[in-house]
């Protein structure tokens, strides 16, 4: 198709002259006065290469036309040639100061003209193709660099204006391009872009930065108006259909103009990025903390691989304690950060980075290492052996060597994975499916101890721990702060403790700082307490301290049956009425794990796989006469000669089976009351202990 040339000419002479001369290679348009010609611009400018101009016309002269042309945004971008009278050195220079491009003389001589016309329309559209990438294809809007340097020149031309730079996005971008469609997608960014453009007005620049991100500069009052009114609603109040998308808005308010541009921008774009994820805020102001926090969260992790290696982080202890004989029952490991140049550094600072980062994996297995090799140190000194709390984050159980990795931990270093309690947040279990279940489920069945850490900080689901079998519970210090802080009436403290003990957990209290929720976490039926009122977290020196306390205090045979999971001691009911196997269960399966069998054949197979401290409770009246072998079998073998026997009699019997009776540990009548049967497990369950 051939390229549209304007010829604005009132002598009809030379507009035929001038239309014979180029018609050959263009098409031409022709307009005998300004105002027409206008006219024709106005319905063809997209179209019109180039404009020959005659500056003198009747009306309206050939600058006035110049005039109002180079006003116009588009209609400024078509070149155009003015034609002087020959020689005339004030038109020439007259005509280029209007913003004429070029000019031609009269007489005209055609190769002149076509010459000149052709380079001028090749020169122009060299310019649109520079100027083309200056804008966003899919939505018209600056690209950045083209933004960056606008905003700058914005600022400068208004030195006491207050601006504000915004840096929006959508969260979940991708999931509505997967759901509707590319197309719809590109139609939603248009939308914005329509909607943006609107928001900022004439005062305001927008651009697209990329994807689903836009950028836009802003009067300041402007800007803060907008936000008053709309970024607290959702994005579907400005687009239908867009409900499962969010769009989250960060802006920075020009307070130092000094910076450039980009960093301003890079400012408003932090403040966006510091409300990722987070469903219930869409919009954040930038302050120069945020800088500040990334600025630290930098050097921290510049430095955090380097002081592993040297030797920064150290384990401290915070021991744990027996709520109902005061005494130290474990301790949990925590670790911190001794930076040779900043000095002490809180885990809550830098645990939540590293979770982030990724880090946190090795840390961990630092610290669980460093745990091991204490508890071997202990051992070897002979010191009471009290279970490690270590914490386990999230990113370690999805990682999936986990197992692995304690478990050659507690080899290398020859202990029983018993001694470490591993504290899962309670967000870890969110999923009840997955790699959490198995996860949990093989390090209890290496006997590892298992605990729920936080909980009720805010995941809590009771659900979830009927469907994950567990150890221990460990309260949150915030919830037990606001659970005794209530009337008991109204506190829901003594509910979940009951429950807990209901499904085997024993209870640790996290965080308790005063004497009243001691007594209180005591009339609930808590079990342990970790906090200052006891003690705080300690180095390891210290803790060892205790520990020879501890030795000096208690001979080391009477141990608390309480002190680890419950179901590390296990009852095993052999007994052929079903009926009394479920009443001893019910009576004892709060606090121990409860095994049952029948016969001879499945007892022994439960006394073998059994790594629990075990109490056997034996009928003598298994057929077969399976009781006298049972005892047989156990009294043979010497893994066994410690597995204390409670010999169970049916009321009337008890004279002719009392001679095989006598040979266990002890003897009850099955119509025992159930006091009387616990005193006696829990004697030979605490004689099991002490020979174990
Ligand atoms: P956490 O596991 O909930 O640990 C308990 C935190 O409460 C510890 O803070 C402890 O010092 C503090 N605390 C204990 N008793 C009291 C009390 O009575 N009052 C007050 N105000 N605070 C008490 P810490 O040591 O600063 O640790 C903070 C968090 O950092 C820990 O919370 C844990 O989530 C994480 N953390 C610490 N060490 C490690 C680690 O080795 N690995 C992992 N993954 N996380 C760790
Ligand atoms: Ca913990
Ligand atoms: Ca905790």
């Amino acid at each position: 198709m051939k390229k549209q040339i304007l010829i604005v000419e009132d002598n009809e002479l030379n507009r035929a002259m001038l239309s014979e001369i180029l018609s050959d290679e263009y098409q031409v348009l022709e307009a005998e006065t300004g105002q027409e010609a206008l006219d024709v611009l106005h319905c063809h400018s997209r179209r019109i290469a180039l404009i020959l101009l005659d500056v003198v016309m009747p009306v309206m002269d050939g600058y006035t036309f110049l005039n109002i042309i180079k006003d116009d945004e588009e209609l400024s971008l078509i070149p155009v040639i003015v034609m002087t009278q020959s020689g005339s050195e004030a038109d020439e220079v007259a005509a280029l100061a209007h913003g004429a491009t070029d000019f031609v003389p009269k007489p005209y001589r055609p190769q002149v003209i076509l010459h000149r016309v052709a380079s001028l329309i090749k020169l122009r559209e060299n310019a649109a193709m520079v100027n083309q990438i200056k804008f966003d294809r899919l939505t018209g809007l600056y690209n950045k660099e083209f933004f960056y340097k606008k905003v700058r020149e914005k600022l400068d031309s208004d030195p006491e204006g207050e601006y504000s730079i915004t840096f929006s996005n959508i969260e979940n971008f991708k999931l509505y391009n997967d759901i509707f469609g590319v197309e719809s997608g590109d139609k939603l960014l248009r939308e914005i872009a329509v909607v943006m453009q609107k928001l900022v007005g004439e005062d305001g620049i927008c651009c697209r930065y990329g994807a689903d991100r836009f950028l836009y500069l802003d009067k300041l009052e402007n800007e803060r108006a907008a936000r008053q009114k709309y970024f607290n609603k959702s994005f579907s109040d400005f687009f239908e259909g867009a409900e499962n998308i969010s769009f989250k808005w960060g802006t920075y308010e020009i307070t130092d103009r000094s910076v450039p541009v980009e960093q301003m921008c890079d400012r408003a774009m932090l403040a966006v990025n510091s409300i990722k994820g987070q469903y219930d805020q869409s919009f954040a102001l930038y302050d120069d903390s945020l800088r500040e926090k990334l600025l630290r969260e930098k050097t921290i992790t510049s430095s955090m691989e380097n002081s592993l290696a040297e030797g920064h982080f150290i384990v401290y202890y915070q021991p744990k304690y027996n709520i109902n004989n005061n005494c130290m029952a474990g301790a949990e490991a925590l670790v911190r950060w001794i930076h040779p140049k900043w000095g002490f550094m809180s885990p809550g600072e830098f645990i939540p980075l590293f979770e982030k980062n990724g880090f946190i994996t090795q840390l961990d297995q630092y610290v669980w290492e460093q745990v091991c090799i204490h508890i071997h140190e202990w051992l070897e000194k002979g010191y009471p052996i009290m279970p490690v709390s270590v914490n386990v984050s999230r990113a370690d159980v999805y990682k999936g060597n986990l197992v692995d990795t304690l478990l050659k931990l507690t080899k290398k270093y020859d202990i029983d994975p018993s001694y470490l309690h591993l504290e899962i947040t309670e967000s870890a279990y969110s999923e009840t499916t997955g790699p959490i279940i198995t996860t949990v489920e093989e390090l209890r069945r290496l006997n590892f101890i298992v605990e729920m850490d936080d909980f009720g900080s805010g995941y809590s689901s009771l659900n979830m721990l009927s469907q994950i079998k567990l150890d221990v519970l460990k309260l949150d210090m915030q919830f037990i702060r606001n659970e005794t802080a209530k009337p008991e009436n109204q506190s829901i403290l003594n509910d979940v403790i009951s429950m807990a003990h209901r499904i085997s957990l024993s209870v640790v209290a996290e965080g308790v700082e005063f004497r009243d929720q001691v007594d209180r976490l005591l009339s609930v039926g808590c079990d342990y307490i970790q906090g200052y009122y006891f003690a705080k977290p300690m180095p390891v020196t210290e803790y060892e301290g205790l520990l020879k306390n501890c030795l000096a205090q208690t001979d080391n045979s009477s141990s608390d049956i309480s002190l680890s999971r419950n179901n590390k001691y296990s009852l095993l009911i052999v007994d052929e009425d079903a009926e009394y196997r479920e009443k001893v269960r019910k009576a004892f399966e709060s606090q121990y794990q409860i095994i049952e069998a029948s016969n001879l054949e499945s007892a022994i197979s439960c006394i073998r796989s059994c790594k629990s401290v075990l109490t056997v409770i034996l009928s003598m009246t298994l057929p077969d006469n399976d009781a006298a072998s049972l005892i047989k079998t156990l009294r043979q073998n010497p893994a066994f000669w410690n597995i204390p026997v409670l010999a169970s009699i049916p009321e009337g019997n008890c004279a002719a089976k009392l001679p095989m009776a006598m040979e266990t540990d002890d003897f009850i009548c099955k119509c025992h009351p159930l006091p009387d049967i616990k005193r006696r497990i829990q004697r030979l369950m605490e004689k099991a202990a002490s020979n174990k």
